[in-house]
């Protein structure tokens, strides 16, 4: 067979395919494998094929045709060598919460003197990493690849993949302890990473996790965290309306369009990584400043009647319904603090127990807590329980929630809306943001 060129890898058959080679991939659902008409229609130049399936008739005799064993293991294998190939610096994220922002960061900071090809949309898992690595233009020289997991496993088969020079675990927290048992069979399933490090690669982690700190990489890990121990540790947190300023060991200052305390530790990773890169501080700052962020994520936007919004409707889990309840309580100048809390799903046998603990995180410091969901009422009744004179309300219906929330959207009130992302809640964000903006 002559050689075949092909400029893209795509296992979506809905997509243009020109010149590209089409990977089936067998789902629950769905088979890859039938569509291959669409593909072919649709432009594909080649494609693999597993090899227990019988080809379609309508295959010309001369397309080319890979056949093996499994397409997905086939198309990671292809990740592998062309990541080798290309040969980019590369870094690899992952972590219970902030793995989106943390990538945003590093790649805007990265970015701003480097060639830098990062994950988009949610492509972190076992097939959006080998994806994000396809679709790297040749010239790359930085690759910031988000890891995400649900179970063991997972970030092993990544971080051999993508062979990641600096690799950062943004925290532990509890999601898909479903599949994880607990937060040290988190912690150990994100330690996969280490798997994969290059030779003389660095861990940059949460240093403030007791469960993290056992780690010993040679010299490469950094920790990073608001305790004194830490490599690089964050002080002097401000937060305004519009900005978090935190200092880092380095004595400098830095400033993020990001809100609350967990978005420095983000930042910190990013900025580290930056300095190991040398890229001057100046640049580094100037970067941070022109953050371009994936939405629903912490957004503050204008509400009806003079009110603020935050949206922070995209996932959740009981640390970053906390981390972003602590963010709201630093923010200054509000009248009224209303928190609108939903489920948070994956948390297996000690759901509501794990509810429960959002309730620490909150103090008289709010005037309301409205839940809405299976299990979120036990941050409402938690709640009411320690601080009664907040308005803690559980609705069953999202209508009734809604107007209750209505009596407090006036002006200098401050709404925070967090919970999963299947409770889809930004139906209520709809409803009211200022309709102008
Ligand atoms: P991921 O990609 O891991 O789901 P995101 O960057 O999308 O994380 O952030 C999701 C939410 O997690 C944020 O809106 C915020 O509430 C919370 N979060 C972000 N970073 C952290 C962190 N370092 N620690 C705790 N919570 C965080």
């Amino acid at each position: 067979m002559d050689n075949i060129e092909v400029a893209e890898v795509a296992t979506d058959s809905r997509k243009k395919l020109d010149e590209s080679l089409f990977v089936p991939l067998e789902g629950e659902n769905f088979d890859g494998h039938d569509y291959m008409k669409d593909a072919f229609d649709r432009g594909a130049s080649a494609a693999l094929w597993d090899k227990k399936k019988g080809l379609p008739d309508f295959l010309p005799a001369d397309f080319p045709v890979f056949f093996v064993e499994d397409t997905l293991a086939a198309m990671q294998e292809l990740a592998k060598a062309y990541r080798e190939k290309v040969n980019p610096v590369v870094i690899a994220i992952t972590g219970s919460n902030g793995k989106t922002t943390t990538k945003d960061i590093t790649a805007s900071v990265v970015g701003a003197s480097f060639k830098t090809h990062y994950t988009q949309g949610n492509l972190n898992n076992q097939i959006g990493v080998p994806l994000t690595i396809l679709s790297m233009p040749p010239d790359t020289e930085v690759l910031v690849a988000e890891m995400g997991m649900n179970h063991f496993g997972e970030i092993e088969t990544l971080t051999k993949i993508a062979r990641p020079d600096y690799a950062v675990i943004t925290n532990i927290g509890e999601s898909h302890i479903e599949y994880l048992g607990s937060r040290e069979g988190i912690a150990e399933a994100k330690l996969e990473i280490i798997e994969g490090i290059t030779k003389n690669g660095y861990l940059l982690i949460d240093g403030d996790e007791p469960l993290l700190r056992h780690i010993h990489l040679r010299d490469g890990v950094i920790t990073c965290g608001f305790e004194d121990h830490n490599d690089v540790a964050i002080t002097n947190i401000t937060i305004s309306q519009q900005s978090t300023q935190f200092e880092l060991s380095d004595d400098d200052s830095y400033t993020i369009p990001l809100l609350g305390s967990h978005h420095a530790l983000n930042a910190s990773f990013a900025v580290t990584i930056g300095g190991l890169l040398n890229i001057a501080t100046k640049t580094v700052k100037q970067a941070l400043t022109e953050l371009e962020l994936t939405s629903m994520r912490f957004e503050l936007m204008n509400g009806k009647n003079g009110s603020f919004i935050i949206n922070d409707a995209y996932n959740a889990s009981p640390t970053s319904m906390k981390a972003s309840i602590n963010a709201v309580k630093h923010l200054e100048g509000f009248r009224q603090k209303v928190l609108v809390l939903g489920d948070v799903f994956e948390l297996g046998k000690n759901s509501k127990q794990l509810h429960r603990t959002v309730a620490d995180s909150i103090d008289e410091s709010m005037t309301a807590v409205l839940t809405f969901g299976k299990d979120a009422d036990e941050i409402s009744s938690a709640v009411f329980k320690q601080t009664p004179a907040i308005d803690c309300r559980h609705f069953t219906s999202k209508e009734t929630l809604l107007d209750a929330l209505n009596a407090y959207i006036t002006k200098d009130t401050l709404v925070l809306f967090k919970a999963s992302r299947g409770m889809q809640f930004e139906s209520f964000v709809k409803q009211v943001i200022d309709p102008s903006q």
